[in-house]
């Protein structure tokens, strides 16, 4: 039978510099899915596709907290979803 038990004298280690990494993009709220989504999450806070669509284009304004409005992002967001995530074999 498992069960739990408390340990008084435990240290836990701690990186402050940890940052972590949401489940979807703060700007297209589609899943942030590979280490490409997690690098520009920590370079840009945002997925690999909105690097590419809106980040790198603009990077000063970017920088300095300038998002697309929501209708550039619904756009975006219909042109990715209809995008095959996967290539059958025929
Ligand atoms: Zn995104």
């Amino acid at each position: 039978m498992l069960k739990f038990e408390l340990f008084d004298d435990m240290n836990i280690m701690i990186d402050e510099r940890f940052v972590k990494v949401p489940l979807g993009c703060p700007v297209c709220k589609l899943l942030l899915m590979d280490s490409d989504d997690h690098d520009s999450f920590y370079n840009f806070e945002c997925c690999s596709a909105c690097k590419m669509q809106w980040a790198w284009p603009n990077k000063d304004k970017w920088l300095v907290g300038w998002r697309p409005s929501a209708e550039m992002v619904i756009e975006f967001r219909q042109n990715r979803v209809s995008v095959p995530s996967y290539t059958v074999r025929g």
